[in-house]
């Protein structure tokens, strides 16, 4: 029998009381996720920054602005997708994620992905890739191409931030997320062709002749 889902709400208590690590002293707030509850586009990022902690919502300084340019070039708005990080406290000057804090951190990504059962995980950034991929090739290596998670399509791109320092990561980051609104408008025709071949083939059913039981021999 499959585990239940735990309602994004429970999950989000969890989160709030957690005082699993050290990151839990130093907090405002946690960062729990936000979005769509249903998104068919799982957004993942690193951990919450300084605007981050004091807003508790993730991506809202100037990286997520970029990120909402970012997802318009996909064709998604912020409403449709839904945005978390591998961490929901922030680590201390914005120091990299420690291992031992993605191991007791990343059972409530692994919930949320579990209940909001999206389509698509876009991982921003070298932290979530390789925790989504269980993978050490970097960022450089996998961006822009579509990869598997169990029943998730992956695909990751380079985080936002990282066009912010060096604006030659822009590009890229441009045509990945040009890529993935191509990748989601593909997915779509695919679902169509298949769901009218699903109605084609039982409206050829319904016009089959009655088929009569083979009568006995006279
Ligand atoms: N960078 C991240 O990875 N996440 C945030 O929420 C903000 C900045």
């Amino acid at each position: 029998m499959p585990k239940p889902h735990i309602p994004l709400e429970d999950i989000r208590a969890q989160v709030e009381g957690c005082r699993k690590c050290t990151l839990a002293d130093g907090r405002t707030q946690t960062v729990f996720g936000v979005g769509n509850p249903s998104a068919r586009v799982l957004i993942v990022g690193e951990a919450p920054g300084k605007n981050e902690d004091l807003q508790g919502e993730p991506f809202v300084g100037k990286a997520g602005q970029y990120l909402n340019e970012l997802l318009s070039i996909a064709g998604l708005a912020r409403e449709d997708v839904f945005i978390a990080n591998v961490l929901k406290c922030r680590p201390p000057g914005n120091r990299d994620p420690r291992p031992e804090e993605i191991e007791l951190c990343t059972p409530y990504l692994r919930e949320q992905t579990r209940t909001i059962d999206p389509e698509f995980i876009v991982t921003l950034g070298n932290f979530s890739t390789k925790f989504i991929l269980k993978t050490e090739i970097g960022i450089t290596r996998l961006h822009g191409t579509l990869q598997r998670a169990g029943k998730f399509k992956v695909f990751p791109i380079f985080h936002p931030a990282a066009a912010i320092y060096d604006g030659s990561k822009r590009e890229a980051l441009e045509n990945d997320f040009a890529t993935l609104g191509e990748l989601l408008r593909a997915s779509d025709a695919e679902q169509a062709a298949s769901k009218a071949e699903q109605v084609a083939n039982e409206a050829a059913k319904a016009a089959e002749p009655p088929q009569v039981e083979q009568p006995p021999l006279l």
